[in-house]
């Protein structure tokens, strides 16, 4: 029996939601099943490690503390970016999400002269709680290895 180890490409179907209230962040179960090379981090560290011995058709369900799963908030991670930097015909509000080259960011703040960034991940700071069942298990192919995340079915298509 192929279990979720190292090297191996896990298929999985999975439900996300905060432990504190049971709202649903996430969840795979209408689309296809999440595939990832198992020992590159392909996903956040609690996860794998919870995961790992299960077998196909197994479920299972944990709770991550932040550290576990997208970190801490960080005060860092906060900036102010002069309003002068961002296109002109850009209509700023509170709340949106933004794209930039050093990733996505939420706009908390807005003055005449800065906006101010929010560049920690939406999930970060938070308990997650997971459902997940083992769809497949299979070995990676060596060009799966070689690139670090899986390939066809729930992976890139390259
Ligand atoms: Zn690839």
């Amino acid at each position: 029996m192929t279990t979720i180890d190292n090297d191996k490409v896990a298929m999985v179907h999975y439900r996300g939601t905060f432990p504190e209230d049971g709202e649903e962040f996430d969840s795979s179960h209408d689309a296809e099943p999440l595939g990832f090379l198992v020992g590159h981090k392909n996903m956040i560290p609690g996860f794998e490690r919870e995961m790992m011995g299960a077998e196909v058709g197994e479920k299972r369900e944990f709770t991550l503390m932040a550290e576990d799963a997208y970190g801490e908030q960080t005060d860092e991670a906060v900036m102010d970016i002069p309003s002068a930097e961002f296109p002109e015909d850009l209509e700023m509000e509170l709340g949106m999400t933004l794209m930039s080259a050093m990733g996505p960011f939420r706009v908390v703040g807005i003055t005449d002269t800065t906006i101010k960034c929010d560049f920690n991940h939406p999930l970060s700071g938070r308990a997650l709680k997971f459902e997940v069942e083992v769809v497949d298990v299979r070995d990676a192919s060596e060009e799966e290895l070689e690139h670090g995340h899986v390939h066809g079915e729930g992976g890139h298509e390259h």
